[in-house]
């Protein structure tokens, strides 16, 4: 499988990259190529020209500010799941990291690229949906503006991004007093992507549950949070009977599924209230049922 020919370009500054996308007509970003040149491959898309970010200083990289992690939109997978800093202020962030792809995938695969690609079987933005990231923009003009994971995933394969806007870096709280997080997902064998992957992130304070998030990926267009889920649990004390009662809510927050030869749109809810059962005993740090 060949690509169909196209021009190269490598800027060297976010605002020469903005410009090239602006100007150069069809052009596309590339960061890790782990998406787009596959897609390319298979001539799902065939972008006359592309603009490769990877030269670009001040794009990767992971830096703490007091309550947020910064993360540069070229930082790899591998990057994230090794680093000491995600691994003290947010693991659930660096646990999903891991568990992307393969080492390949990983080594060469970015946070901007997975986030800007909205793949509904892709792990980051089920994770940034539940954890209430913040995705920073750059673009005609030098025009910054941000998003929050709520609004940056709009629908299958297509984000809040305007044409020639990139996506700079990623803010993620740091994990407070009392909170704690989980992924879990359902593997595709054959390309370790989420069939459905489900994220929690939950508060517990003097013995009850006060604050939930949810996320759930791969069975809608873009991921979702299960609104009803989290309000079952908030002002309840972390239990079986009460994990099992919001989990089986799950469905009710699942409007059109979608289904494929793998596993059809019922068999994905399915799965997202047992993986919710799941993620939530592991988040709370109780025995799985
Ligand atoms: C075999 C295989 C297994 C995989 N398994 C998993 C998995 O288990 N879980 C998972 O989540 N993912 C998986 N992936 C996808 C992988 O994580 C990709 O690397 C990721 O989704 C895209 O990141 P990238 O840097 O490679 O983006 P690219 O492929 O370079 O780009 C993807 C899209 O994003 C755009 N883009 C890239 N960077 C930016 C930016 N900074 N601003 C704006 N637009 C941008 C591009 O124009 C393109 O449209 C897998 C991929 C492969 C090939």
């Amino acid at each position: 499988m060949q690509t169909a020919p196209f021009d190269y370009y490598r800027p060297e500054t976010v605002a020469e990259a903005v410009d090239l996308l602006t100007s150069v007509e069809g052009s596309r970003a590339i960061a890790g190529g782990h998406s787009l040149l596959p897609a390319m491959k298979l001539r799902v898309a065939n972008p006359p020209a592309l603009v490769d970010l990877s030269l670009i200083e001040g794009l990767t990289g992971i830096t703490q500010n007091g309550d947020s992690l910064m993360i540069g939109a070229l930082t790899s997978h591998a990057a994230v799941a090794a680093s000491d800093v995600v691994k003290a202020a947010c693991p659930v962030l660096a646990d999903t990291a891991s568990h992307i792809g393969d080492p390949q995938v990983r080594n060469r695969g970015t946070i901007g690229g997975s986030l800007a690609h909205a793949d509904p079987a892709a792990d980051y933005p089920t994770l940034m949906k539940a954890i209430g990231a913040t995705i920073h923009i750059t673009g005609g003009g030098g025009g910054e503006r941000s998003f929050s994971a709520d609004d940056f995933f709009v629908d299958l394969f297509t984000t809040g991004l305007a044409a020639g806007e990139l996506v700079t870096a990623v803010e993620v709280p740091v994990m407070g007093t009392g909170q704690s997080g989980a992924y879990i997902k359902h593997r595709h064998p054959a390309s370790s992507y989420a069939v459905v992957g489900v994220a929690a992130i939950v508060t517990v304070e003097g013995g009850s549950c006060t604050a939930a998030a949810i996320g759930i990926g791969g069975v809608t267009g873009k991921p979702e949070r299960a609104a009803s889920a989290e309000a079952a649990l908030v002002g309840q004390e972390p239990s079986n009977d009460s994990i099992v009662a919001a989990a089986a809510t799950v469905g009710d927050d699942l409007a059109n599924p979608i289904g494929d030869l793998y596993a059809s749109g019922e068999f994905r809810v399915h799965l997202a209230s047992v993986l919710t059962k799941r993620v939530l005993a592991e988040a709370f740090g109780q025995p799985a049922d």
